[in-house]
């Protein structure tokens, strides 16, 4: 038996016989045109776009209908690629000045942006990159007459294994005989690994080479939460994934009981949990997994979803429908986070050379006070159907929050006087993500209703690592003595001033810290759905005074690597003493 490990993409165990996916690329063979030949190169080129098009649109809807619209979004992005002016120009451009055949100008056109998209260290342009190469081998297969890519699909229940496989070929896929997917790139948030959770099927990615050269039919485990594939696995190891895949449903089942229960520990602190959401196709999971309301909607993603500015009554008809599903529960609004990783050209925040620390967040939105205010009346009226807060993101200091505050005045105003149905008295509170406002908490309490602690951003910036990049990644350390000290003063700058202070970075979708967080004293903890029942969990199994000490002894160590070796410790022993306490 060899074990290999990778990146764990999405949980669950499998085991199974292995079926390799080699998906030869499609590589055009180059002839020359003469110059009268170019119009009809052109139009072939057009054809064959309008061929990938339509396969891809007919994905989209098919993805959507079993998957849900989240899904059918991630290849609806590739939609974009056909109509990209970058590829367009740089394909007719090739056609034209090297009087080549449109296939072979296309690939060479593509070939191009790929290479330029690869020298940059950035999580977000390699996943573009899977999606180009997607959308180019679609479109070559355009030129013939589309069609499926020549791989055969498993008729058992298999393991499936290959270098990458395209959003397309999982989606393609689906749950059809998939026990699991090993694959040698990707990271947890490529396309494969969101489809694997939505598909619920356990995926490790990130195997460098290990996957591809697995042999057919090759028995194989998976374990999709250490991230780790067991070649050949001896009997005991095989039985003992078995075990650990019944248990998971046991698990599963276990803590949807917990759903109407309160976050509450044995010595009776109360937390409140929420969920994070970016569309209101996740208002379903985040009631179901037990959600008190919303604590982060990340409203961004809906303007993404438009390819021009959404009215606001676009918007109120959103966040209206959100806040109506909520059914009272309340739902935390905050104002569009553009910029950093999240550009959109028609928003005009575009790739600056240091994003995270440009034009992005309540930057952009001051910068456009009439889409800024549009976007906060549309939220006000959509507190008509029940309980909102708002929030802004990236604020630095206070003349953001009061500027922000100014213009939700004048939305209050300019409402009343178009009488115009609309919330009042909304708490408007804001995220604290950079360490600036770590520094100022004492002043921002002073001029704000709530803190969210985005932890995302606040790793990045106190730790100066940039969160898309996969280098540094080593460097997100939640346990980072600087972490926990910024932790700690905001909830105590947010209480000192008689207001409440919340997580809604993922840092608090992890287990393990569940409990520091409840020692930190956070009132609220804001994850993403599936996460929610676990931390619910924790938090009812916790004294909050064994959780303060075990905050104090963390804040004791003097580097990351020692708080995680403590915690570890710590957990282990808890479990330990639970097991024995157990009649
Ligand atoms: C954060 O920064 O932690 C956060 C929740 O916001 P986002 O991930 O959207 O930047
Ligand atoms: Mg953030």
């Amino acid at each position: 038996m060899d074990t290999h490990l990778g990146i764990a993409a999405s949980p669950g165990y499998a085991v199974g016989p292995v079926h390799l996916i080699a998906t030869a690329m499609l590589v055009p063979e180059r002839r020359s045109i003469p110059a009268a030949g170019i119009g009809t190169e052109i139009e072939r080129f057009r054809d064959a776009v309008g061929c990938a098009r339509s396969e891809i649109q007919e994905l989209v809807r098919s993805i959507s209908r079993e998957l849900g619209a989240d899904e059918g979004e991630i290849l609806a992005s590739q939609l974009l690629i056909l109509e990209d002016e970058l590829v367009w120009d740089a394909t007719l451009a090739v056609i034209r000045l090297e009087r080549i055949n449109a296939e072979a100008a296309f690939n060479r056109a593509i070939g191009d942006i790929v290479s330029r998209f690869l020298e940059i260290e950035d999580e977000t342009f390699r996943e573009r990159v899977t999606d180009l190469k997607d959308v180019e081998q679609r479109v070559l297969r355009g030129f013939a007459g589309g069609g499926p890519p020549a791989f055969r699909v498993p008729h058992r229940p298999s393991v499936i294994a290959a270098r990458n496989l395209s959003p397309s070929d999982t989606a393609a896929l689906g749950r059809n005989n998939v026990l699991g997917f090993v694959m040698d790139e990707g990271g947890a948030t490529s396309h494969v690994a969101i489809l694997a959770r939505s598909l619920g099927v356990p995926a490790v990615v990130g195997l460098k080479g290990v996957a591809a050269a697995l042999p057919d039919g090759q028995t194989v485990g998976v374990d999709g939460i250490e991230g780790k594939v067991l070649v050949d696995p001896d009997p005991g190891a095989a039985e003992n994934l078995r075990l650990l895949s019944r248990q998971q449903v046991v698990v599963n089942e276990k803590l949807s009981g917990l759903r109407d229960l309160p976050a509450v520990t044995p010595d009776g602190r109360r937390v409140r949990m929420m969920a994070n959401i970016e569309l209101p196709v996740e208002v379903d999971e985040a009631l179901a997994r037990g959600a008190e309301g919303i604590g982060l909607l990340r409203t961004e993603y809906l303007f993404f979803q438009h390819k021009t500015i959404p009215t606001e009554e676009d918007q109120v008809r959103v966040y209206s429908e959100i806040v109506r599903r909520m059914e009272g529960r309340p739902v935390i609004f905050r104002t569009l986070d553009v910029g950093g990783d999240k550009v959109s050209g028609y928003l005009g925040a575009k790739r600056e050379y240091n994003p995270f620390l440009g034009w992005r967040g309540i930057r952009f939105s001051l910068a456009n006070r009439p889409l800024f205010k549009t976007q906060i009346k549309a939220i006000f009226r959509a507190g008509e159907q029940g309980p909102i807060k708002l929030m802004f993101p990236m604020i630095t200091g206070l003349e953001e929050l009061r500027e922000a505050r100014e213009i939700c005045a004048e939305a209050l105003v300019e409402l009343e006087a178009a009488g115009l149905p609309h919330a009042r008295g909304v708490d408007l509170g804001i995220m604290v993500e950079t360490p600036s406002a770590v520094l100022a908490a004492p002043l921002l309490a002073a001029e704000c209703d709530f803190f969210s602690i985005g932890s995302n951003d606040l790793i990045q910036y106190t730790l100066a690592m940039d969160r898309g990049n996969s280098r540094v990644s080593y460097l997100y350390q939640p346990l980072h003595p600087a972490i926990l000290r910024s932790i700690r003063a905001v909830v105590e700058a947010a209480h000192a001033a008689g207001i409440w202070a919340g997580l809604c970075g993922e840092m608090g979708s992890e287990t393990r810290l569940a409990e520091v967080l409840l020692g930190l004293g956070l009132d609220e903890i804001s994850t993403h759905g599936a996460a929610l029942p676990k931390i619910k969990q924790v938090i009812r199994w916790t004294d909050s005074g064994e959780a303060r000490d075990l905050v104090a002894a963390l804040l004791q160590t003097v580097t990351s690597a020692e708080a995680n070796a403590y915690l570890a410790d710590y957990i282990a022993e808890r479990k330990r003493r639970r097991l024995e306490e157990q009649p």
